[in-house]
Formats: C-alpha cells, structure tokens, sequence
C-alpha cells in the first residue's frame, strides 16, 4: 500500500514531531535522561540507528512474523480499528505490520535485498518516515491481539508493534505521554509518579476508613511485615484515583483471616516496559516487584487487578529482568475464589442485585490464563450475570489498552472506532460492567462516557465487596 494512503488516515496526518522533539532540536538538549530514557537527536542518522536496532532485536518467533503473512486479509475482521473503519485500508492489522515488514525485508530478507520491488520491500529514507511510522504502532493499535489469536499463518503483529514501539523507544521517538509516564516509572518506580509519603498516607487514611465504617479497630494495612502468606502489589491507579479498591481489599484479607503485607517499595505491578517495547524499563521495574517479595520472604506475590500489570509480573518480567523467580504469582482473583471455596468469606449475590456483564482483559484472557475463573466468582456474587458477545479469548478491547490512554494525540481515533466496543456493551442490557484491570476501567468509563451509555464500571473487589457477609461480632 501506498504511503498516499498512510497520508489519508487521521492518525498519520497528526503532526510528526512531538514537543520533546521539537524542543530537542530546538534547544540542542542532550540526547540521553536519566540513565535510560533516550531523547530524540535530531542529529544523529536515526535512519541508520533504527535499522541496526532492528537487526539486532530480531528473534525467531518475530522473523516468522515478518515472513508468514500471505495477505488473506482475514485479520481486518478481527481488528476493531478496522471493523469500525471498513474503508480505511491503513487500520487493517496486515497494513500496519506492513510498515515495518518492508523494511524488515529491504535490510534482512534476501528476496527484498535482491528484488525489492518484487515483495514490496522499502528502507526508510528519514526522521519524517520513523514519526510516520511511530503515529502507526502508537496510534492506530492497542496491542490486543485479536488478530494474532485469528491469522491462519501464525502472525503476532501485536508484537510486531511492540517491537517497533521498542526501536522508536530508543531513539527517543515516541508519544509524548509515553515519554512522560516511562520517566515517571524510572525515576520514582511506578509509573504515577507517587510519593513514598502519598503512598504510606493514602493506606493509613484507607486503614482508618475501613476501621470507622465496619467499627473494627483490627483491620490493619501492614507494610513491610516479613514472612507473610503474601506481599499484595497494586496499581498507582489505586492509590492516585481509586483508593477504595485497597479498602476493599483490605476489607476481605481482614475477614478471611489473612497474614498479608504491602511494600514500601516494588509495590507497582504494572509494567509500562510492556507498552512501550522498552525491555530494559520492563526488567527494572519487575526487577523492583521480586526483589522487595525476596526482601520480605512473602510466600506468594498477589497482584490487584490489572491486565498488563498481570501478564507482567506474572508473564514477561522474569524474562525482560533475566531473574530466577522462585517465589508464586497469583491475581487476586484467584485469591478470592479460594477464600470462597474455603468458607474463609462468605458473599450474598443477592446484595448485588442489579445486570452485570464482564470484559475480559486482553492482556489477561487473550495473553493471560484467567477466563472462567472471574466468571465463577460474578456467579457467585452477582445475582444477573450475563455475558457479551463476542467474549472470552475473542472480547475486543477496551480501546485503552497498550498505553494509549497517555497518548491524548490519538483520542479521536480511538473514540471513534470505540463504536464497536460501545455496541457490545449496550446489546448486553446490563447496568453494570465488570473487568479484573484497572487500565480497562479508564477505557470503557471513556467510551460509556463518549457514546452516553447508561452502564457503571466496577471491578471484581468492588462488587465481592458490596457482597460480602460481615460476621457479626461475638
Ligand atoms: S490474517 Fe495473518 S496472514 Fe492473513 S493478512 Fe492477516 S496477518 Fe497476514
Ligand atoms: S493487535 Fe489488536 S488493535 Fe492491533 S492490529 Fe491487531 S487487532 Fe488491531
């Protein structure tokens, strides 16, 4: 396809540079932050850079990625970019991983060394071609794996993408909210940039809520307490935006009679490596996550509920961190169905009485394990649970995922093909829509905002919370 065609879609026409660029030519900064971060550098050969990069970071699994697609199309049916767009060819899932391929093909493959013209291989010819590119892998893709999980031919184009978004990560050629919040997570450790003070005040004044409203002065959040059943991680979304999540957390550990603690530090499970490409901010901030569960000899690590904070810590970390991990992961969901199946809590699904639906989390039902497990615990909860269609491992996206709800630039792309996610959720009639991870709370409250859905957003703590028999006391 042509670059003609790139140029008629919304995303690809946004302005190329980002300010950070801009200002880095401008100014002539640096081109390295903290460490780590790189800053765009207007004067080096990025071209150059890239393609060195490129050939450097393939692997076997992506060289088949790059090679397999025979173009059948089949993708476009999976991909909510290109359902909701049907006539825009640059949304489908081939178009986009194309962009990299051809210069995978130009630069690695013989045939596009020899022939280019023949498999359509191209080079890039400069730093407008590398920011056209980074508006196709940052904004026109969530990384949900849709269509990975419907290719015939075995293509991961998602992580094609993530790939691509690594490669670009480097040379400082990225989003402006990825360049923010990957600082944030380098320089203070989690990706909100919380205090250590905010942190300790918002679960003492979560401590002491729980305390006043159950009239239990035993409810406790501890921090730091060595050798406990488990070291619970959670998401800085908690602690800035959503606290009562911790509450209820520490609600039902309470009744279930659990010894647990929280970190003072390497309590972000989320990973925003894993967005980004960036394996090197993946391994520190997962890195972080293990050591402190070493420090405290947890016996289990229990992360909240987040899609990529789970596939990270659970999945991906020990890889990007190279670390012999020895000590279980769990969601928490898991967590709450043993204390259910053990009568250590007891819940009322009478108490939430009200249609309740579930979106699975791509990064947990598609790249994850936990499908039917969330479902047991709304049925047991929940007095109407109904599902939406299509669900489970073929659920589309919340529109949010891969970090795009730090790139405001592609917002109204992503609203306008949220069409088909809005669609979903009404044909469910329910008033309610349940997802184990915090990132997809942001993205569908965005889309129940953006198409007036009359539907509420919670999370499964909420609702076991809301259902929980509090013992009386003796
Ligand atoms: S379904 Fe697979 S083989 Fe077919 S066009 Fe899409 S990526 Fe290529
Ligand atoms: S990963 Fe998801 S958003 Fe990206 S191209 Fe595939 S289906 Fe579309």
């Amino acid at each position: 396809m042509s670059d003609e065609k790139t140029d008629s879609s919304r995303v690809a026409n946004l302005p190329l540079e980002t300010k950070s660029q801009e200002k880095a030519r401008e100014e002539k900064l640096p081109c390295v932050t903290n460490g780590q971060l790189k800053l765009y550098d207007p004067k080096a050969n990025n071209v150059e850079r890239f393609i060195k990069l490129l050939s450097q970071r393939i692997n076997r699994p992506l060289a088949s990625s790059m090679v397999a697609c025979v173009h059948c199309g089949m993708c476009a049916d999976s991909c909510h970019y290109a359902l909701a767009k049907p006539d825009d060819p640059t949304m489908t899932p081939a178009y986009k991983a194309d962009q990299i391929r051809r210069i995978f093909k130009r630069h690695m493959d013989w045939t596009g060394r020899i022939v280019p013209w023949w498999v359509h291989a191209r080079s890039l010819a400069s730093d407008e071609d590398l920011n056209r590119l980074k508006n196709t892998v940052f904004g026109m893709c969530s990384q949900c794996r849709r269509c990975t999980l419907n290719c015939p031919m075995g293509v991961d184009t998602a992580a094609l993408i993530r790939l691509t978004r690594g490669i670009l990560t480097e040379l400082g050629i990225v989003p402006e909210g990825v360049f923010n919040v990957s600082r944030d997570q380098w320089e203070t450790g989690n990706q909100m940039a919380v205090t250590e003070e905010d942190y300790l005040e918002t679960l003492e004044w979560m401590k002491e809520e729980t305390q006043e409203e159950l009239g239990i002065s035993e409810i406790d959040i501890p921090m730091d307490k060595k050798d406990c059943d488990f070291m619970y991680t959670i998401n800085p979304r908690e602690i800035k935006f959503d606290p009562r999540s911790i509450a209820n957390a520490a609600k039902i550990f309470h009744f279930a009679g659990e010894n647990w603690t929280m970190p003072k530090w390497g309590w972000d499970q989320t990973n925003f490596g894993l967005y980004s490409g960036d394996d090197k901010l993946g391994a520190y901030v997962a890195r972080n996550l293990y050591e402190s569960a070493k420090k405290l000899r947890a016996k289990r690590i229990v992360i909240s509920e987040c899609g990529h904070g789970y596939r990270s810590t659970r999945w991906e970390g020990y890889n990007w961190a190279e670390y012999d991990q020895t000590i279980p992961t769990e969601s928490v969901v898991i967590t709450l169905i043993r204390y259910i199946k053990e009568g250590r809590i007891t819940v009322d699904p009478a108490l939430n009485p009200e249609p309740v639906t579930f979106h699975d989390s791509c990064n947990i039902a598609r790249s994850g394990d936990l499908i039917e497990e969330p479902r047991w615990i709304l049925r047991q909860a929940c007095s109407d649970f109904r599902e939406m269609h299509p669900n489970r491992t073929e659920n589309f996206c919340c529109t949010g995922g891969s970090g795009l709800l730090s790139m405001a630039e592609y917002r109204p792309l992503r609203m306008e093909v949220a069409q088909i996610k809005a669609d979903q959720l009404k044909a469910t009639g329910a008033k309610i829509v349940c997802t184990i991870c915090h990132n997809c709370v942001d993205g569908l409250n965005d889309l129940v905002r953006h198409y007036k859905l009359e539907m509420k957003v919670v999370q499964i703590l909420d609702l076991v919370a809301n259902a929980l028999i509090v013992p009386k006391k003796k």
